[in-house]
Order: C-alpha cells, then sequence, then structure tokens
C-alpha cells in the first residue's frame, strides 16, 4: 500500500516546482533540488540534450533559460501512479512551455528533488497528425483535378531534389536514418533520406550470415510501428532488413536508394549546405538547410595497420565486410579482436568447419543473453514489463530518467548479481585463458556501450566453443606482423592463416564529417559518443551526454543520429522536434553547447 504522505509530499514539491518555473525564479527552482540533484532535459528547456548536475549548474541554466522558454505548467501526470520504495518517491510529469508539451519524471529524495528528466514531446501548433488528428485519407465532394494518394506521392517525389529542396539531408538510411526519416515526415519537414545501398535494409542483409539482433525485441522497436506481437524475440538481419524496407514504404520515406553522398560544403552566409550526390550515376547537387550523418557508429571500420599486410597471401577483412561462413570450410581462419562481432564469426566459421583461432588482446565483458535479460532489461524491455503495462515509449522514458552520473551506480548491483550466479561459467572462460572484464567500475554492459561503445559479447554460445577448445584461443597477446602465410603474434607464436577477419570495431562519426565535409569541421565538431567518463577509451572531461549525438554541434546545420535500435527510436524524437522547430521558424536558444575536447 502505497504511503500516502510521500504521494503528497511529492505533490506538494511539484507544485512548488511549477511556481517557481513559471515565475521565472531560478535560485527557487535550484533551490528545490538536493545539493547534489540532477536535471537532465531533452530539447524542452535547454534545445539541446543536456544534464544539469548540481544546484549551481542547475542555477545556471534556469536564469540563462527560463525568461527564453516560458514554462507555463508542469504537474503530476493525473493518468500515473506515484511509487516509493527505498526513500525515493518517483512520478511521472506532464510539462508545458511556451513552444511545447512534454513530459517529466521525478524522483524525491528527503523532499528534495534527487533526479528529474524534462523532455519535449511536441510543438504546439505543429503536432502530429495522430489519433485525433489523423489525416482523412478520402477526400470526400467533388473535384475535377482530383489527384489520388499516389499520384500526390509521385509527384512528390518526383519534385523533391529537383523542384523543391529537402529542409533536411539524411546521408545513411540504415534504421536510425530512416526511423528519424519517419519522424520527419509525421511533421511534414521536407526531407530525403539516402543511401548507397540498392534496397533499404541492405546494411543489415550484408551483414554477416548468422547475424540474429543481440537484443530482445522488446527493446527494438522504431517509432510509429512496433514489431507486431509474434515476432521473435532476437530477430534474424535479413528479417530485421525486411522489416526496414515495409518501414520506409509504409512511413512514405523519400528515400534514395542507390544514391551516395560525395561532399558537402557549408555556406554560412546562406546557412545552406551544397551537397553532391550520385544517384544511379546520376550526379544531383542538393541544397538542404539541415544535414544529418546517420552513417553509422558502427560504420566506419577501424582497420589496424600490421607490418606484412602487404606480402599476406590469403585474404583479409574487417568483421564488416565478411560475408559469413561458407567459402571457408576446411580453412584456417584467425580473428583479430575478441567482442561482438569477433565472437559470432567465430562460431559460425566453426560451425561450418574452418579450423578458427580468435587473438584477443585486452579483457573483454562478457554476459550471458539470458542472465542480461532476465536480470537487467527484464524489468523495462521484456513481456513482462509488458503485462505490467511498462510499454516501450514508457521504459525509454525511465531508462532516460536516470542521469548518466549515477548511471553505473544503479547497474553495479545488477552486474554482481550476474557474475554470482554465472561463476561457474566464469571460471570456465578464463580457465581456457579468456581475459575478462565487467567494465572499469564493474558496471557492466551498457555503460561500457555507452562510454565506449565497444568491449563487450553478449553470449548466445561462443563462448562454450571457447571453453571446451572448439574455437582456439590466443590472449593477452598482440600481433607482431603478417608473413606470406600466418599471423604472427608478439610472443613469436605463428598462427596459419587462410582468412584473417579484423573484427577491430569503428571508428568515431566525426571522421564521416571528415570524409564527407572537411578535417577541419570533422575537428571543429570533435569525437562523437562517450560521456567522458575517464575510463577506458571514453577520455574525460565528463560531458555526461553522450558527445555530439541528437543534438547542436559546433559546426552549424550539422546533426549525428545513430546507436542502437532503442537510442534510435528514443532520440530520433528530439533530434526531429529540433530540426522542426528551426524548419518553422522557432527560436530554438541552446543552452550548454560543448566544445569538443577529442579529435576522434
Ligand atoms: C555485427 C553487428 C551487430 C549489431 N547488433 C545490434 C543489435 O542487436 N541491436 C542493435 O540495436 N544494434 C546492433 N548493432 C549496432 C548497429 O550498427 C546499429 O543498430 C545499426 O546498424 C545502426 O544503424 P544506423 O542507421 O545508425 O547505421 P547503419 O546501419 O550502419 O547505416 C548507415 C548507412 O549509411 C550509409 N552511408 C554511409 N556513407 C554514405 C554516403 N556517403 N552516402 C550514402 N550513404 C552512406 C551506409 O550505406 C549505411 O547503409 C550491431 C552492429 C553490428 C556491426
Amino acid at each position: 500500500m502505497l504511503d500516502t504522505t510521500s504521494e503528497g509530499a511529492l505533490a506538494a514539491l511539484v507544485a512548488d516546482l511549477e511556481r517557481a518555473l513559471v515565475a521565472q525564479d531560478s535560485d527557487a527552482v535550484a533551490g528545490l533540488f538536493l545539493e547534489t540533484g540532477f536535471w537532465r532535459d531533452l530539447a524542452a528547456f535547454t534545445w539541446n540534450l543536456k544534464t544539469c548536475e548540481g544546484r549551481d549548474q542547475i542555477a545556471e541554466m534556469a536564469r540563462a533559460q527560463l525568461p527564453r522558454i516560458a514554462p507555463k505548467a508542469l504537474s503530476l501526470d493525473p493518468t500515473e501512479t506515484v511509487a516509493e520504495a527505498g526513500g525515493v518517491t518517483e512520478g511521472w510529469l506532464v510539462i508545458e512551455t511556451a513552444a511545447g508539451r512534454g513530459q517529466g519524471y521525478i524522483r524525491m529524495k528527503e523532499g528534495k528533488i534527487w533526479t528529474l528528466l524534462t523532455t519535449l514531446h511536441e510543438l504546439k501548433g505543429h503536432e502530429e497528425p495522430r489519433r485525433f488528428r489523423r489525416p482523412m485519407g478520402a477526400e470526400h465532394g467533388h473535384d475535377p483535378k482530383r489527384q489520388t494518394w499516389k499520384e500526390k506521392r509521385e509527384a512528390e517525389a518526383a519534385r523533391l531534389g529537383h523542384e523543391e529542396q529537402p529542409y533536411v539531408l539524411v546521408i545513411g538510411g540504415g534504421q536510425g536514418g530512416i526511423a528519424l526519416g519517419a519522424r520527419l515526415r509525421q511533421l511534414s519537414v521536407p526531407t530525403i533520406v539516402i543511401d548507397k545501398h540498392p534496397r533499404p535494409g541492405d546494411q543489415w542483409r550484408n551483414r554477416y550470415k548468422s547475424l540474429c539482433l543481440h537484443d530482445p525485441v522488446w527493446y527494438d522497436h522504431l517509432p510509429y510501428i512496433p514489431f507486431p506481437d509474434n515476432w521473435p524475440v532476437f530477430a534474424p538481419k535479413d528479417k530485421v532488413g525486411d522489416w526496414l524496407e515495409m518501414y520506409t514504404k509504409v512511413m512514405e520515406l523519400n528515400y534514395w536508394s542507390s544514391t551516395t553522398a560525395k561532399s558537402a560544403k557549408y555556406d554560412d552566409a546562406k546557412a545552406e549546405w551544397t551537397v553532391i550526390v550520385e544517384r544511379d550515376g546520376q550526379e544531383i547537387t542538393l541544397r538542404p538547410k539541415q544535414l544529418v550523418l546517420a552513417t553509422g557508429m558502427s560504420g566506419k571500420a577501424n582497420v589496424p595497420k600490421f607490418k606484412g599486410q602487404d606480402v599476406f597471401k590469403g585474404e583479409q577483412q574487417h568483421s564488416s565486410q565478411h560475408p559469413g561462413p561458407d567459402a571457408y570450410r576446411g580453412k584456417k581462419v584467425v580473428v583479430i579482436g575478441a567482442n561482438n562481432s569477433a565472437h559470432d564469426i567465430c562460431a559460425a566459421l566453426w560451425e561450418n568447419g574452418a579450423d578458427v583461432t580468435m587473438v584477443q588482446r585486452s579483457s573483454t565483458h562478457i554476459v550471458k543473453s539470458d542472465s542480461l535479460m532476465e536480470v537487467c532489461l527484464g524489468g523495462l524491455y521484456s513481456e513482462q514489463a509488458v503485462a505490467n503495462g511498462i510499454t516501450h515509449e514508457k521504459a525509454d522514458m525511465i531508462f532516460a530518467s536516470v542521469p548518466y552520473k549515477i548511471m553505473a551506480d544503479f547497474h553495479v548491483p545488477q552486474y554482481a548479481e550476474i557474475k554470482k550466479r554465472d561463476a561457474d561459467f566464469y571460471a570456465a572462460l578464463e580457465k581456457a585463458g579468456f581475459m575478462l572484464d565487467f567494465g572499469d567500475d564493474e558496471s557492466g554492459l551498457f555503460m561500457k556501450y555507452l562510454r565506449r561503445g565497444s568491449g563487450y559479447y553478449i553470449d548466445v554460445g561462443a563462448c562454450d566453443l571457447i571453453i571446451d577448445g572448439s574455437i582456439k584461443l590466443q590472449s593477452g597477446k598482440g600481433i607482431s606482423h603478417l608473413s606470406e602465410t600466418a599471423v604472427v603474434l608478439d610472443d613469436g607464436t605463428e598462427l596459419p592463416a587462410d582468412l584473417v577477419v579484423y573484427a577491430t570495431g569503428y571508428g568515431s562519426m566525426n571522421g564521416w564529417a571528415a570524409d564527407l565535409i572537411s578535417q577541419e569541421v570533422a575537428d571543429k565538431v570533435g569525437k562523437c559518443w562517450g560521456l567522458g567518463s575517464n575510463t577506458t577509451k571514453d577520455p574525460g572531461p565528463w560531458e555526461g551526454e553522450e558527445r555530439n549525438m541528437w543534438k547542436p554541434t559546433m559546426q552549424q546545420g550539422l546533426w549525428f543520429h545513430g546507436g542502437n535500435l532503442h537510442q534510435s527510436r528514443h532520440y530520433s524524437r528530439y533530434l526531429s522536434l529540433q530540426l522542426k522547430a528551426r524548419y518553422e521558424g522557432i527560436d530554438t536558444p541552446v543552452w550548454g553547447l560543448e566544445a569538443p575536447h577529442h579529435l576522434a
């Protein structure tokens, strides 16, 4: 039974917060937070994705933004219940500012705000045409010049990019570009999404044959059209490809397949990009106001350089080029790397009769898929969560409500439990010589992903093959060089090979900006991804949000979009609203734009 005094206290605190916000009283706002409280805002107050940490930063942001944002209302959502556990009372908020409406989530501790999440969900006067606002489709009455839906779509497709310029050009039509394109379509922002591949979904089709999603279906939905409830828990990659192709069509995206962006240049005076694209062999110049690089966070292959790569007589591939195992039956394969792709590729090669060796240079975080689902994801993203009324949209908000600074604290106990639960499994892996870690601070998989986007494998079976020696392992060793026929390790071990697979990960997304725009712009923007946690591969200083992702960058008119399916779904909302506001000429005063600290 809920302690009604906690609910009453939360309601009073929220009422105080509303009064202070509407009065634009920044000191009063800050005073309602714990000294060490957090205010995470997704585009509602900062026109940025920003977490203010501590009263001083909260007051500073509020001083700058409240007069510009003019909050109108903030209250507990009457359709949701307040929860209380362990001295923390939490609840859902509805928010209104001069420009928009949104949702929020609040946690109260010791009578003060511990964490506050505020998010923009729609712009006033530009609401999406959904539910009560859905379009008629049919045009009743009489019109001798009547055009069908199909004729209008075809006319639009013929016009856009030729007689009419898109306001937004999205380069990269993987699931990221597609989800963003769908949201911009609903917001009536003229947008073209381009992709090199012949068909939407080819990004997934072209990956190695055995790939299935590593995350379960409840975590993977796209905006607007969730997967049906008979969709497999872990969808095979070609099925995901087909879904994306269907989605692109029914969500009416202006999607240019077989189109490659060749170069892009920003004209400061016109506040406009000139982008040269090649579509089916024909060069076209596009002039969008906003350019989004959705070219893949796991897209820019990172291939290490070793002496002897030019003399090696066998095949060499980055994991992103690996076609799958069929051609390698009976061959000797060395896979360099020990993260997700390396494990998947090794297992599939072994299943197809190749002689496989994995080379592990540094430790890897391993978590069994079922443990991850049951211990970490299940509360928010599972069939049971859905049965408990936690839709994926709700789960996204709850997830977003935990500031990154303290997120690891939430995760450490979960991974401690997993360590205990799977102790025999981890002991067997170590016995096989595999180097394990749980992250610098034992916070596990998701923090590793957020900080560095790498360094883990979600085990769906390859670990057993390492434990029993079916996949051979060389760990704690670097590569000295390649000879004509072998990979030679720095302790002199020779690994004869017909194929070397570099499962060595991907580079920062600003590398795409260097390729397409200029090194100068790539450097001006700086590294994409990472929180600045000062843990391995995530150098400080602390930024507290993903660098440069889904928010304004130091280059006007340039945006980065990507991440896993969950992030792409959730953050495409805020990116699309930031773009829509600019399209409509709504004032978007950005607070807290971060200068770059790292070039890549
Ligand atoms: C092996 C593997 C397994 C993964 N498993 C999962 C998973 O289970 N769940 C999950 O959520 N994520 C997973 N990921 C992460 C995955 O990369 C992303 O979820 C997803 O592919 C990212 O989508 P995206 O649209 O951001 O980028 P991508 O899918 O990489 O798409 C980028 C697109 O940009 C295009 N492009 C690049 N440059 C240009 C140019 N100049 N002109 C035109 N087009 C261009 C490319 O052709 C490509 O189609 C996995 C990644 C890998 C590598």
